[in-house]
C-alpha cells in the first residue's frame, strides 16, 4: 500500500478536507465568467487523512533534505538552522503586515532592520549598508553599481573590473552586468592571487578588484595588505565577495583590512538555507566614502523613529519596499540568540569540521592546495579518474547510496574533477565520521569495483538521471490511468 501514490489510493467515499461554508455575499458567477468555469468536477483524489499526511512524508524521503541527512555542499553552507528562528520570522506580526502600511504602524519591524544592519556593520567593520539586495549576486551588482557611479562622480573613466580565476561565477556575471569589463588574474601555487599579474594589470583604467574571501578553495587570502596596496596606490576599489562570512565572522572584519565594498549572503551565513534556489538576501555594506551611493536603507530619525531612506547619490532602488524582510528577522534572531561568543564560535567550529574532513581524507583523495583551510576543502577525484577511469561524477552518485547528499562538484573550475566539501559547523564528529568512513569506502570500490561506482546511485528512488533532461525536460504531472 505505501508504495502507492495518493492518486491511486483515492475513493470518493473517503475525505479528508471540509471546507468550510461560504459565508461571505459573494456568487462565483459574479467574479468568474461563465466561459472560465468548469463544466465538470475536477478530478482531485479523495483520500483519508492520515493516507494524504503519509503520502507527504513518503514523498519527503523520496528526497534528500537537511533533516534527513549530511549536505555538505560546498560554497552553499547548507547547514541546520535553528527552528526557532522559522517561528520568529513566521509569528504573525511579521507577515501580516504590508509594506503598503504606514512606516508609524510598523516602527517595530523597522527596528528590527535596523538592529540588523547595526549587528552586521559590527560584524564586518564597514560604516554604512544596504538591505535591500536580494540575493548574493544581487549584492555583488549593487556593489559594482556603487563602484561605477563612484569613478562617475569623480569624472574618472575606468572600465575594466579584476577578477581572480577561482571567483565564483556570478562575479564576472555582476561586474559586466554594471558595465564593467572582466580581466581574469592568476592565482599562484598557494591558491591565493597572484601579486605579479595583480601589479601588470591594475591601471588608471581598472575600476578595482573583486575578492572572494575566503576564496572558492576554502583558502583565506593573506596578501589583503599588498593587494590594498597595489589596487589603491592606483586609485581602484576592492570588493570583497562575502558570500561565506560565516568562515572569518567574529574574528576577522573585512572593512578594517583594506576592502572598501562587501556583499554578504545572510542566507547561507546567517540561518536561512541556500541551493534550493530559494529567497535570498545579499546586504551590501561600504566605506564612509561611498556610503552616499547606497541603495535605500532604515535610518533612525532625530525623533527616534524609524524610515526606509534614500542617500542623495544613490544608485536607486534595487528592489520593491525593503527587500526579503523575512530573511533578515531570521538573521537577526540567529544574531540575537548566538551573541558575539556564539558567532565565533560558530566560525570556529566550522573551520575545525573542514579541517578534520581535511586530514582524514587526505591520502584517500587527491589535494591539489594543500594550505590551511578555512570553512570548505576542495579535493579532486583525478588520481581516481586517471586510475580506474571513475570520474568525480560517479563518486557524488555513489555517496547517495551511503545516505548523503553530494558536495559540491566540478567548482571551483581551477581544479579539475574538483570535490568541494563544506560540513558547516553544526554537524558532529560522529556524522562527520560516518561521512569519511562512506568517502574511504568509495575510494576503495574506485579500484575493487569502478562499475558499481559508475551505475550509481543504486539504492535511490530513482537511479542515475539524465541531469540535463531531468532540469530541462521536469515532468511533474500525474496523469492518472488514463495516459499510461
Ligand atoms: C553563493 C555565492 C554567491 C551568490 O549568492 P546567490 O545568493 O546565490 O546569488 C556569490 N559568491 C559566492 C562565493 C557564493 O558562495
Amino acid at each position: 500500500m505505501y508504495d502507492k501514490l495518493v492518486f491511486e489510493l483515492s475513493d470518493s467515499n473517503k475525505n479528508s478536507v471540509s471546507i468550510p461554508e461560504n459565508n461571505y455575499d459573494l456568487k462565483l458567477e459574479s467574479c468568474i465568467s461563465q466561459k472560465n468555469m468548469r463544466e465538470s468536477d475536477a478530478e482531485i483524489p479523495t483520500v483519508s487523512e492520515i493516507d494524504i499526511l503519509r503520502h507527504f512524508v513518503l514523498l519527503s524521503y523520496k528526497n534528500h533534505h537537511l533533516q534527513k541527512g549530511f549536505y555538505p555542499l560546498g560554497s552553499c553552507t547548507m547547514k541546520y538552522n535553528p527552528v526557532i528562528n522559522e517561528e520568529v520570522s513566521s509569528h504573525e506580526k511579521v507577515t501580516k503586515i504590508h509594506p503598503y502600511q504606514d512606516e508609524e504602524d510598523v516602527q517595530g519591524i523597522l527596528k528590527i532592520m535596523h538592529d540588523l544592519q547595526r549587528m552586521i556593520l559590527e560584524i564586518t567593520g564597514f560604516d554604512s549598508m544596504s538591505l535591500q539586495p536580494v540575493a548574493g549576486a544581487h549584492g555583488e551588482f549593487a556593489g559594482m553599481m556603487i563602484m561605477s557611479d563612484y569613478f562617475k562622480s569623480r569624472n574618472e573613466k575606468r572600465t575594466k573590473m579584476l577578477i581572480p580565476d577561482s571567483a565564483h561565477g556570478t562575479n564576472p556575471a555582476s561586474c559586466t552586468l554594471a558595465g564593467f569589463r572582466a580581466v581574469q588574474i592568476k592565482s599562484n601555487a598557494n591558491g591565493e592571487i597572484d601579486l605579479e599579474d595583480l601589479d601588470k594589470n591594475m591601471d588608471g583604467e581598472t575600476a578595482g578588484i573583486m575578492i572572494t574571501n575566503p576564496n572558492t578553495l576554502g583558502i583565506f587570502e593573506t596578501q589583503i595588505e599588498k593587494i590594498g596596496e597595489i589596487v589603491h596606490s592606483k586609485g581602484g576599489l576592492i570588493y570583497m565577495d562575502g558570500a561565506n562570512l560565516n568562515a572569518i565572522m567574529g574574528i576577522v572584519k573585512p572593512g578594517e583590512i583594506g576592502y572598501d565594498i562587501l556583499h554578504i549572503n545572510l542566507h547561507k551565513t546567517f540561518s536561512t538555507p541556500h541551493g534550493g534556489g530559494g529567497p535570498g538576501a545579499g546586504g551590501v555594506c561600504v566605506v564612509k566614502k561611498l556610503a552616499d551611493f547606497l541603495p535605500p536603507f532604515i535610518v533612525k530619525e532625530k525623533n527616534k523613529t524609524y524610515t526606509l531612506a534614500c542617500p542623495e547619490k544613490t544608485i536607486g532602488a534595487l528592489h520593491s519596499f525593503y527587500g526579503n524582510v523575512n530573511i533578515m528577522v531570521r538573521a537577526w534572531a540567529y544574531i540575537r540568540v548566538m551573541g558575539n561568543e556564539g558567532i565565533k564560535e560558530a566560525t570556529k567550529m566550522a573551520i575545525v569540521n573542514a579541517n578534520y574532513i581535511k586530514t582524514k581524507l587526505k591520502g584517500f583523495y587527491d589535494l591539489p592546495y594543500d594550505m590551511p583551510t578555512l570553512h570548505e576543502v576542495v579535493f579532486s577525484g583525478r588520481m581516481h579518474k586517471s586510475r580506474y577511469g571513475v570520474s568525480t561524477l560517479d563518486i557524488a552518485k555513489r555517496l547517495l547510496d551511503y545516505g548523503f547528499h553530494a558536495p559540491t562538484i566540478y567548482f571551483p573550475l581551477i581544479v579539475s574533477e574538483a570535490i568541494m566539501i563544506e560540513p558547516t559547523e553544526t554537524e558532529t564528529k560522529e556524522t562527520l565520521d560516518i561521512f569519511i568512513d562512506a568517502m574511504k569506502k568509495i575510494s576503495e570500490e574506485a579500484k575493487t569495483n569502478p562499475e558499481l561506482l559508475k551505475n550509481a546511485p543504486v539504492n535511490t528512488p530513482v537511479t542515475r538521471l539524465d541531469d540535463i533532461k531531468a532540469m530541462k525536460d521536469m515532468n511533474v504531472n500525474w496523469y492518472g490511468q488514463k495516459h499510461e
